[in-house]
């Protein structure tokens, strides 16, 4: 043991240390196959199942703190099979100091680097480590963090795909505004651009002027034709169109930022911090859209955030409302959280939603847990309680 080590153990600044942590992998079924844009030219099959990783992790105080990242289509299994290669890392370290952790965790798997399958893998268990330290002060994580608000408007993105006709788009809109939910997004970005004008236009008739629309059209069209459809979607008064162009585009999407009223949003698909850095350099967005899952956690989010409020952009997280609505809350400027019924069978808790808002709850940490159905689409499950 080096002198460092054992002044770690003696230390009274030590509060706990990490007992356990067990990995799980959820593999949640859609009612309907999914398509977007991407399906429709080609380059991804109709999703029908999203896969869970979720860490649970367990101290010697008998704290417990629950987080969760995910893969759509492909990587749940190396998400899995990474976290459970480097969690041992965890053991007897104190749950408290997250962003050491996360260091010692990346630096664990630094050969397969600092974006992707591998932070994602990381950022489970650093989303358990804040869902644990807030409720060992009893507090809901937006509270730990500093909430700026108590609610944040809510906009349904489940309602809007392209394998339901405009009909049935229609009426889902008109069941989510029922719901109190305080917008609506559509996809778009099929290879006939006009079709989806014709789908605007009908949603934005059926929902009326004042009613918050969105648009994304999930990466696929080119330079010109973004260009080109987003000027004419201008007359829509959309709140912001959404990943017009491919994700890695920083300069395409400046260019299109600079030229329309309408803001442009995208950030989803990026998998670190370093990543959306370059978005924000470049003046790509006005509406930043990080995924914490994707970015490697809470503690990568939050670096995100302090760069994106320097730049006075605002912020529409991505998916996983349960874990963005607190961090969404916490943003200083204007933000919105995604509301997507789909992970509604793997929670017990539900969010409320009123007047467009979704409501912070008083449960401490991120405030969920897991049901029994959860458990029972568990296709793959390990416990690690010894350092290695
Ligand atoms: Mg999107």
């Amino acid at each position: 043991m080096t002198a460092t080590q054992i002044a770690r153990t003696t230390s009274p600044a030590v509060l706990d240390r990490i007992a356990s942590v067990t990995l799980s992998s959820v593999v949640l079924p859609l009612s309907d196959p999914i398509s977007d844009a991407k399906v429709l030219t080609g380059r991804q099959r109709a999703m029908t199942e999203v896969v869970f990783l979720f860490a649970e992790i367990r101290t010697e105080g008998g704290h417990e703190g629950i987080g969760f990242g995910y893969s759509k289509r492909a990587g749940g299994p190396a998400q899995f099979a990474h976290a459970k290669e480097i969690a041992a890392d965890l053991i007897g370290e104190d749950p408290s100091d997250i962003g050491r952790l996360w260091t010692k965790l990346v630096w664990a798997g630094a050969s397969v680097g600092r974006s992707g399958a591998s932070t994602q893998a990381i950022a489970a268990m650093d989303i358990a480590l804040w869902d644990l330290k807030a409720k060992r002060a009893g507090l809901p994580l937006a509270k730990l963090l500093g909430a700026h608000r108590d609610s944040v408007p809510c906009y349904n993105t489940s309602g809007g795909f392209l394998h339901e006709s405009i009909d049935q788009v229609l009426e889902n809109a008109t069941r989510t505004i029922g719901e109190g939910i305080g917008g609506i997004k559509i996809k778009v970005g099929q290879p006939d651009w006009a079709e989806d004008l014709r789908r605007v236009r009908a949603v934005r008739e059926h929902i009326g002027d004042r009613m918050p629309l969105m648009v994304d059209a999930n990466q696929q069209w080119d330079r010109p034709t973004a260009m080109r459809v987003s000027r004419a979607l201008e007359e829509f008064d959309l709140v912001w169109i959404e990943e017009p162009l491919d994700a890695y585009d920083a300069e395409g999407h400046a260019q299109l930022a600079r030229s329309l009223d309408t803001a442009i949003a995208t950030g989803e698909m990026l998998t670190s911090v370093p990543e959306h850095y370059e978005l924000i350099r470049a003046g790509s967005v006005d509406i930043i859209q990080p995924d914490a899952p994707r970015i490697g956690g809470i503690t990568q989010f939050l670096k995100l955030a302090a760069l994106a409020e320097h730049s006075n952009l605002q912020m529409a997280p991505h998916f996983a409302m349960e874990i963005h609505l607190h961090l969404a809350a916490a943003y200083p400027h204007g933000a919105w959280v995604e509301h997507f019924d789909w992970l509604y069978p793997l929670f017990n808790e539900r969010l409320e939603i009123r007047d467009g808002r979704m409501l912070l709850s008083d449960r401490p940490g991120l405030g969920v847990t897991l049901t029994e159905q959860a458990r029972a689409w568990t296709v793959d499950t390990v416990r690690i309680d010894a350092a290695r």
